[in-house]
């Protein structure tokens, strides 16, 4: 048994932890829980195959991370009898004409084979559009990735907190200086990193999601996770709520005050996919996505005794749970399905 202190309860602090607590490892989770946490903030998509991005070691990592997901939360919430609000109903991505669905498809479809997991994909009919999604415009050629899922970041972390408490470990509501840590310092404190160290480098990019509730005749549960056109999607939240996003600024600021004009912009494209619906605003939540070299998580040691995960970017929810299991294993001396030192510089 060694000892362990993770500073930074986000998803990357959490998901190391219950690992660890779970192979009997002494664990304490020190989380401030800074207004503005990626993972509490985050829309929680996890649908990694339709991405264009040609990285193959970030490839690597979101496939496995969504390949481990149904059973990381299968055997959480049966341990700790909380849901996460996973769910898999699937991805409807809107393409601007037929030309460009074509090509999606034949992308997307390609990667079936090394990615059985990703389910069913097809080329959408507008009935077939509106049957799963009434309120979503059939404007747009379509293509269905069955496999494509969401999940709470928030309902997450309570459940992993519970676990790591259940399996021995301690979490505590306040921060500590790595240097008075017991055991292997664990550093994930997202975009707040550059505290304590400035290696890796980490840079953060502000990021708003438009809350909204629609006047539904017909209320739909469990819809289809939307991609739209460029960087936009949205998510089911509740019954005729759902969550559209997202905006991406470069910034050293921390300020997590939302802005009107990117409110008007995301109802703006709220009203572009809902056409036919009332739509009312509830609010504007604001998290700071942590970044580091390549867009790539850092995974590794960056001095004696300090382990820094970072850097998980814009899909760390998706990657965050596996990024879990592998450091455990690692700094268990297990064996590792991913190949760490791809992570490391
Ligand atoms: C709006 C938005 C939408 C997103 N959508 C998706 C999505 O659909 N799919 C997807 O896969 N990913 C998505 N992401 C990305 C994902 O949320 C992040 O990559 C991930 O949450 C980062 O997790 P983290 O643990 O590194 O950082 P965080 O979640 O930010 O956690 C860092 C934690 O460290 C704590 N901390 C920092 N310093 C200290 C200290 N000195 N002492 C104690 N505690 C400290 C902070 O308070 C915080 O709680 C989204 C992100 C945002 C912002």
């Amino acid at each position: 048994m060694s000892t362990f202190t993770i500073i930074g309860g986000g998803i990357a602090g959490a998901s190391i932890a219950y690992h660890l607590a779970k192979s009997n490892h002494d664990v304490t989770v020190y989380d401030r829980s800074d207004a503005g946490q990626a993972t509490a903030a985050s829309a929680g998509i996890i649908c990694p195959w339709i991405s264009q991005r040609r990285n193959k070691k970030w490839y690597s990592l979101v496939t496995e991370g969504a390949r481990y997901y149904p059973d990381f939360i299968r055997e959480l919430e049966a341990k700790t009898k909380q849901s996460t609000d996973f769910r898999r109903n699937g991805a409807i991505c809107l393409f601007k004409d037929k030309h460009i669905q074509q090509l999606a498809y034949e992308r997307i479809s390609a990667k079936q084979e090394g990615s059985p997991e990703m389910g069913e994909v097809r080329k959408l009919t507008k009935e077939e559009v509106k049957k799963m999604h009434p309120h979503l415009t059939d404007y747009y050629p379509a293509v269905y990735v069955e496999g494509g899922g969401q999940i709470s970041g928030r309902s997450l972390l309570n459940a992993l907190k519970e676990a790591i408490i259940y399996y021995g470990g301690k979490w505590i509501n306040q921060t500590i200086a790595p240097d008075s840590c017991e055991g292997t310092v664990i550093y994930t404190a997202g975009a707040w990193s550059g505290e304590y160290y400035s290696n890796p480098d980490v840079r953060h990019q502000r990021a708003e999601l438009l809350h909204l509730k629609i006047d539904g005749k017909a209320p739909m549960k469990q819809t289809p996770v939307v991609m739209g056109l460029g960087p936009m999607y949205i998510v089911e939240t509740d019954l005729n709520q759902y969550a559209i996003g997202t905006t991406h600024e470069d910034t050293e600021d921390f300020s997590i005050t939302p802005s009107i004009e990117n409110q008007d912009y995301l109802h703006g494209e709220a009203q572009r996919y809902f056409p036919d619906t009332e739509i009312h605003d509830q609010f504007m939540s604001v998290g700071l996505r942590p970044f580091t070299r390549d867009s790539l998580p850092y995974i590794g040691y960056t001095k004696d005794g300090v382990f820094v995960v970072n850097g998980l970017g814009s899909t760390g929810l998706t990657c965050g749970p596996v990024i879990g299991r592998e450091v455990a294993a690692y700094l268990s001396g297990k064996e590792t399905v991913l190949n760490l030192n791809d992570y490391a510089y």
